[in-house]
């Protein structure tokens, strides 16, 4: 897949990306917590053979990474509510994987409409 033209909302949604990642991390640091390497390392010393750098065995997914993929997930999908257009709901709906080809525009607006008076508290 090389399709470089892409439809106006994934270029909406990159805008809305770039933004939030900008806001949550305006200094584009690493995680402190694993230093962008996405995983932390529960290593014993003595037991592993290379405790000091962690071993594959003891990888865990980093928590802070985590917490951050939330909050970013949550600000975007605020973004897009806020943006309130369809386009943008569609790129957005495939990218978190819960677009599927019966979804109508009508249905879109409803729900944004839905999710702007009433949002979930999650
Ligand atoms: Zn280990
Ligand atoms: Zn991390």
């Amino acid at each position: 897949m090389s399709d470089i033209r892409r439809s106006r909302g994934e270029v909406l949604l990159d805008f809305i990306c770039d933004d939030v990642d900008q806001r949550l991390n305006p200094e584009n640091e690493e995680c402190w917590h694993c230093g962008g390497e996405g995983e932390t390392y529960d290593c014993i010393d003595g037991c592993c053979e290379d405790a000091e750098s962690g071993c594959p065995d003891c990888a865990r997914p980093c928590l802070e990474c985590k917490l951050h993929a939330g909050r970013r997930a949550k600000a975007i999908r605020e973004e897009v509510i806020k943006a309130n257009d369809v386009d943008l709901a569609v790129a957005w709906l495939k990218q978190v994987g819960r677009w599927h080809d019966g979804i109508t525009e009508d249905q879109i607006r409803a729900q944004l409409a839905g999710a702007v008076t009433a949002p979930p508290s999650r």
